[in-house]
């Protein structure tokens, strides 16, 4: 029987939710490229219901215990003493979400001698020592496509908060103010603007596209170029490296993977290379943005704003200078967890668990790692190595 250990956020302060403000979320058919949605042979939970905290338990304890095995939910997960430290000792199964992440640094996997599979409950496994996985011959998993579109959706916002400047607008009316001129000296439209997404995969495609319709100019980078129909159809500019891209364009988004060649990739230097006044909207990882670089930047005016909800690590300590700095709209790590993504990557974890568990194939494109190599998806999007240096940092945030 297995051990399996599930790291989660934090239930909402008001405590588990009794009731949802809508009845139903829609009943996808299948992604935009035509990629299969989850397929579990059975699901426990409501979708639209909370499954992402402790108490959702990503809808897995009747599955698991039905079959006897065991599973551990906890939101500790910083530290030493924290309650996964502990349980990973002997635990068979990790399952971890990008959001609330439980680092698998290379000490820990030294630690868990009985561990075989990591599981990420969205998509990103950055916070794994892929490195010290291929190491171990351990499987790492995630649910591939469950929430691009949500990401996708929140980076449109985010432009447009940013060049809009909506939260300062919206901060006056709570104030009760009417301060129209306050509101505007630093408004704009996005309407002619040009914008660089960082990759095309599944989250930057989806921004790109989305985006069309707002008349921008629309440009892009990435490792394996679209194919011509994509380019022409969005009227896409290619560029093969960020740094012809980054002075053409008014917005960048960033939609790369953190893997060590992108780790601190907007630094200093990268930054100069971009128009004063720019924005920069990161949804990908914290570590792409060099922390104290996208201060300076906004201090000095070389960026305009900057949003996203990626920091690096997570959960930010209260001092984090992306909490304070000017001119930024970021939220906690949000976007791929809206109530909708929840249910595609809770019953995508049950996809994948039930296959581990019945020594059946694990879709070929949820695979991160697998027999000491890189796989699936990501033999396609990551380089081995380890981009978790730094994670001990999370616990600054439990001790206040
Ligand atoms: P995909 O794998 O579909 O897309 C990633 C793309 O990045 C691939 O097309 C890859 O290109 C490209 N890429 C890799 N390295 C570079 C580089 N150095 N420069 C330009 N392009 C590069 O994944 P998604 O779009 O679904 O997700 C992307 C990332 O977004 C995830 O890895 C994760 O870190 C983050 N994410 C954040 C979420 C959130 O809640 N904020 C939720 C989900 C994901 P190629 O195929 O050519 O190798």
């Amino acid at each position: 029987m297995a051990k399996i250990l599930c790291v989660l956020y934090e239930d909402p302060i008001t405590g588990h939710p009794q009731s949802y403000p809508r009845d139903e979320i829609p009943n996808l058919k299948h992604y935009p490229d035509g990629m299969a949605l989850p397929t579990p042979k059975h699901i426990d939970f409501k979708p639209g219901h909370l499954l992402g905290s402790v108490s959702g338990e990503l809808g897995l304890r009747k599955f698991l215990e039905g079959q006897g095995h065991t599973l551990i939910v906890t939101s500790d997960k910083d530290g030493p003493n924290s309650v996964f430290e502990k349980e990973l000792v002997d635990a068979d199964v990790v399952i971890s979400q990008p959001f609330w992440p439980a680092y698998l640094t290379a000490e820990r996997l030294a630690k868990a001698k009985n561990l075989k599979l990591a599981i990420t409950a969205g998509i990103g496994s950055d916070h794994v020592d892929l490195q010290g996985a291929i190491n171990k011959g351990m499987t790492v998993a995630e649910v591939t496509y469950c929430n691009s579109i949500s990401v996708a959706e929140h980076v449109v916002m985010a432009i447009l908060a940013l060049v809009h400047d909506y939260i300062p607008s919206y901060q006056w009316v709570i104030k009760g103010g009417w301060n129209i001129a306050d509101c505007i000296s630093r408004a704009y439209d996005l309407e002619g603007m040009t914008v660089g997404s960082v990759a095309a995969g599944r989250i930057g495609l989806g921004v790109l596209k989305r985006l069309k319709p707002f008349d921008v100019k629309l440009h892009y980078t990435e490792r394996h170029r679209l194919p011509e129909s994509v380019e022409k159809e969005l009227n896409l500019t290619y560029h093969s490296d960020v740094e012809s891209m980054l002075p053409l364009c008014d917005v960048i988004t960033v939609n790369c993977p953190l893997y060590p060649q992108t780790e601190h990739l907007f630094n200093d230097a990268l930054i100069s290379k971009m128009k004063r006044g720019s924005y920069l909207v990161n949804t990908a990882r914290g570590k792409i943005c060099e922390r104290d670089a996208i201060v300076r930047a906004l201090e000095s005016g070389q960026l305009a704003g900057y949003a996203g909800d990626v920091w690096f690590p997570q959960p930010a300590p209260k001092d984090h200078p992306w909490r304070t700095m000017p001119h930024h709209g970021m939220t906690p790590h949000v976007s791929g967890t809206t109530l909708s993504a929840q249910a595609r990557y809770a019953a995508g974890v049950r996809e994948i668990l039930e296959c581990w568990l019945e020594s059946r194939p694990i879709r070929n494109e949820y695979l991160i790692v697998d027999k000491g190599k890189l796989a699936g998806m990501g033999a396609h999007s990551y380089t081995a190595g380890n981009a978790t240096g730094g994670s001990e940092e999370a616990l600054k945030f439990k001790k206040g």
